[in-house]
């Protein structure tokens, strides 16, 4: 775990790096947004204003980039508590019509008791990437399974509430799965930036919770899958930090 560790500052680092980058970038960019607008708008040959609007196209793209970046570093701080049946169905409905024209079944298994206190726009962003991903992973149809549950982290062993998201799709060979989480690491090409994540993981940390993932690839005919675990801590881990303190003292007590 302590490999893990140095993972996870390496990569908060980058983050921090890429937030700033981002930012710099950002006022260029619409300068140069600005001026190709500005341009299309003259006279032009079929040629140049084809060449225009392949440079819009490669220049929107960046913009998804750094807007993606930013959104998660702007950090709102307000942490309110929130249902996470509400927040898991209000991701959804933003995601129907994307999922009406595919073959694919959502089975929910909601099991959580209670609510959790979250940045609910942060984990909202968790859960879009991870559905996201889901389907993206299921381009002719298939199952998406999201099941929620009340249940104790077996590592720290603070309560919190767990949202699975699974899919039996094409899964992941383990060449991906070691890099799932480092920025701009996309197996999509150009529809992929490679950030989602990677931004998640690093709100999931934020809110002192843990992002797990199990996948198979799909191979020889035998069907792969991926599991996402989503674990958010209910109490806080002072307080339970302390509890375990007393209830090892009651302990030694005792023996
Ligand atoms: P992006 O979706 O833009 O590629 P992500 O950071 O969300 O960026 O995902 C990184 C990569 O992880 C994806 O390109 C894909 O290879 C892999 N991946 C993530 N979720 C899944 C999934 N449910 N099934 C298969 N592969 C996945």
């Amino acid at each position: 775990s302590e490999e893990l560790l140095r993972r996870t500052e390496k990569l908060a680092v980058a983050g921090r790096l890429a937030a700033s980058i981002a930012h710099e970038i950002n006022n260029p960019l619409e300068a140069i947004t600005n001026c190709l607008y500005l341009a299309a708008g003259t006279e032009l040959s079929d040629l140049s204003r084809s060449y225009i609007e392949l440079a819009q196209n490669e220049l929107d793209r960046v913009a998804q980039i750094t807007v993606q970046t930013l959104r998660f570093y702007r950090g709102s701080t307000r942490t309110v508590e929130t249902d996470v049946h509400e927040l898991i169905e209000t991701v959804f409905a933003l995601l129907e019509s994307r999922l009406r024209g595919l073959q694919i079944e959502v089975v929910r298994q909601f099991r959580a008791t209670s609510s959790v206190m979250v940045q609910a726009g942060e984990i909202r962003q968790v859960l879009a990437n991870l559905f996201g991903n889901a389907m993206d992973a299921l381009p002719s149809g298939g199952r998406i399974l999201l099941r929620t549950a009340a249940t104790r982290d077996w590592r720290s062993g603070r309560h919190g509430i767990a949202i699975t998201v699974a899919d039996n799709g094409t899964g992941m060979d383990s060449a991906t799965l070691n890099r799932l989480f480092e920025p701009f690491f996309s197996t999509k090409g150009i529809t992929g930036t490679g950030l989602g994540l990677w931004i998640s993981h690093e709100i999931v940390a934020k809110h002192r919770g843990t992002l797990h993932v199990r996948s198979r690839a799909t191979e020889n005919g035998v069907a792969g899958g991926t599991v996402f675990r989503l674990f958010i801590p209910t109490e806080d881990e002072s307080y339970s930090s302390d509890t375990a303190k007393t209830e090892a003292k009651a302990l030694t007590r005792v023996v």
